[in-house]
């Protein structure tokens, strides 16, 4: 599977070194751009040139330039950042997209595909625990290396009727989450939801492993071990902020009728990451920038899982203009920068009006979503301002007991 994972990896980078590099070229000498279909054409000659490719299933390798076609595909509309090269040992996978080639024995737990099991001579069919029942038309299976563990996604077809949102909406149905560093989600309602993850604990974990993978000589079997051990740590990171996004999610959606998020902003995403003209220090990036990137991936999938969990129930996601939410008032919706008194506190500059500043945030994105829905907001935001003082009420019992707030950088 290393091997496979390899190839496919290699197929991957090559691909992207001819997109990067090639283009004008290709496009000079054909006329076209580089396409998937130009690079899958491609395939056969650098099978030839590099045999030890054929070990590897040809739809696996063509799926890698799938993958490839895809990330530039979210490149070019705006969704992720410019491809850049696999490395080993990060997210080690690759694809089987071929239903007819797959067979799943779930009497005897047994996956078979392609090079496992199909034939005498192959590496025998790979034995498998499920963790779930499977449904559905088998579409396509994905192999992935997490930490010390293989993954088998097995993507299934299903048919899916569902409810309808029923008319009419209520203003009671509507709640407006915003993102925090904190706690991930706020509601409009007060509660939070969410925990950080990776607290001062685990980044101090996270550095002593590394220290420790740096001081082992390349090449030992002490430095392989101690990059296992990494990797384990940040898989198990990668897990538990999987498992709470699904909580969230699923929580929010089960008694929610309509959702109101801000708008994604992709750019301010990727301008915190890299630190801007502004605010070149590093410790400015960190403190800020780190953390809140770390959460906006989250909030990303936040956002996707919300979207379809709400379909499944009937529910709708609506996204309103993500601009000022965070400098209105949520009771007289007076808009100043000064009002945010602190990074936890909103003081309003025109009513006096006090709360939280992400609580005031999320009634904020509610009240716009109230508009959007042609719901009338100014009767909710009296009844919003009786489960605000609850709310504050609420949070600062919270914060006595602690919620992990990320340690200052540089300490
Ligand atoms: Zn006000």
């Amino acid at each position: 599977m290393l091997r496979i994972a390899g190839c496919c990896r290699l197929v991957y980078n090559l691909a992207l070194e001819q997109r990067r590099d090639f283009w004008r070229q290709h496009r000079r000498k054909t006329g076209t751009a580089i396409s998937w279909f130009s690079q899958k054409r491609e395939l056969p000659a650098l099978k030839a040139a590099a045999p030890f490719l054929s070990e590897a299933p040809a739809h696996c390798l063509q799926m890698a330039l799938k993958d490839l076609d895809t990330a530039y595909d979210r490149f070019f509309s705006g969704l992720g950042g410019y491809p850049r090269p696999r490395r080993k040992g990060e997210g080690d996978s690759f694809t089987f997209p071929d239903p007819g080639q797959i067979r799943i024995d779930v009497a005897k737990k047994r996956l078979i595909l392609p090079k496992f099991g199909r034939r005498a001579t192959d590496a025998g069919a790979l034995r498998i625990r499920l963790h779930r029942g499977l449904y559905g038309a088998l579409r396509r299976v994905t192999i992935s290396r997490e930490g010390r563990h293989w993954y088998a996604s097995v993507l299934m077809r299903t048919k899916r009727n569902p409810p309808r949102l029923a008319a009419p909406v209520a203003a009671s149905d509507v709640i407006g989450l915003d993102r925090n560093v904190a706690a991930p989600v706020v509601a409009s309602d007060g509660r939070r939801f969410g925990c950080v993850i990776e607290g001062p604990r685990e980044r101090s974990r996270q550095r002593r492993l590394a220290r420790s993978l740096s001081r082992k000589c390349r090449g030992s079997k002490r430095r392989q071990k101690a990059r296992l051990r990494l990797l384990a740590h940040k898989s198990r990171m990668a897990r538990r902020r999987r498992d709470m996004i699904h909580k969230i999610t699923t929580d929010i959606a089960k008694n929610h009728r309509v959702v109101v998020i801000e708008k994604l902003r992709v750019l301010a995403m990727t301008a915190s990451a890299h630190g801007t003209a502004e605010a070149p220090g590093r410790n400015v990036a960190q403190k800020a920038g780190l953390n809140r990137a770390i959460l906006d991936v989250g909030w990303g999938e936040i956002r996707r899982q919300l979207a379809y969990k709400l379909a499944w129930r009937g529910g709708l996601l609506l996204e309103v203009a993500a601009r000022d939410t965070s400098r209105s008032c949520a009771a007289c919706g007076h808009v100043d920068a000064a009002s945010r008194a602190s990074r936890d506190m909103f003081r309003c500059t025109a009513c006096g009006h006090e709360d939280d500043a992400d609580v005031n945030a999320a009634i904020e994105i509610r009240r716009r979503g109230l508009i959007a829905l042609g719901l009338p907001p100014a009767g909710t935001v009296g009844a919003a301002r009786g489960a605000l003082c609850d709310s504050m009420a609420r949070n600062r019992e919270k914060k006595n007991d602690g919620i992990n707030l990320p340690a200052p950088a540089g300490r």
